[in-house]
């Protein structure tokens, strides 16, 4: 099976002042192309610290980042920027849409960057496969936090990702919503072969991955793949 993403050795510090904090440390583990992934532990632990260094959003201060075959450090800032567009899709906990932008406008303004010709069509046919058929002229404020989330998704399945990198995509819904969400990551796992990286505190989302890897204080605790593998 392929791998599409190495973590080797990883290592992250973070310095205040005279201060220096080790964030992560000693971090190796490998995710196989089209897998579910989850990334749990504590509050502080490092999780949101180390989908940042898989996605080349930050650096670490040793190891290596191999993502979708190119080890990050080869790379300059556009040509990060350019795998992230072509490759990777985020949703984050707090949604981050634009307040300014309609739903399909949230949708189809990142795809028109990414000089899409069919932008606006593309949008709304995202939009209906999330069940926002009807909304798409709204704005995010006029959105339940479950609609906006699903705007998001829409968004970070625009390009058509090979890795999706979600951070606590059901934090702020509550279960029954949030399960309507975490429906759709894995009907995208399934239908287009999405390998999903999940950070969730929520222990019965892990189980449901195929794989997860547990942190504490930085490090890691186990690496364990599920019954569903
Ligand atoms: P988690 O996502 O598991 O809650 P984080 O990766 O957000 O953990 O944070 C891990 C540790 O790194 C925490 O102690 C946090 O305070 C610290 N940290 C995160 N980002 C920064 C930063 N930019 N500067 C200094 N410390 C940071």
């Amino acid at each position: 099976m392929s791998k599409i993403l190495k973590i080797n050795g990883l290592e992250k510090r973070y310095t205040s002042g005279s201060k220096e904090l080790t964030v992560l440390q000693n971090i190796s583990f490998e995710v196989e192309k089209g897998q579910t992934f989850s990334i749990v532990g504590p509050s502080g632990s490092g999780k949101t610290t180390l989908l940042g260094l898989c996605a080349g959003l930050d650096e670490p201060n040793a190891g290596t980042v191999e993502l979708c075959g190119y080890d990050l450090k080869t790379l300059n800032e556009d040509e990060r920027a350019q795998l992230r567009n072509e490759e990777v899709g985020f949703i984050f906990q707090n949604f981050q849409l634009l307040p300014t932008l309609t739903a399909l406008e949230n949708v189809s303004v990142p795809l028109e960057l990414q000089g899409a010709k069919d932008a606006n069509s593309r949008a709304k046919e995202l939009l209906e496969k999330v069940g926002l058929g009807d909304r798409i002229h709204h704005y995010p404020s006029q959105l339940s936090g479950g609609e906006q989330q699903r705007v998001a998704l829409a968004r970070a399945f625009s390009n058509r990702p090979s890795i999706l990198f979600a951070d606590e995509p059901t934090g702020n819904l509550d279960e029954e919503t949030g399960e309507k969400v975490i429906q759709l990551l894995f009907d995208l796992n399934k239908d287009a072969g999405t390998t999903l990286v999940i950070i969730s505190h929520d222990l019965d989302l892990a189980a449901r991955t195929q794989q997860i890897l547990r942190l504490k204080g930085g490090k890691i605790l186990t690496n364990e793949t599920t019954a569903n593998f």
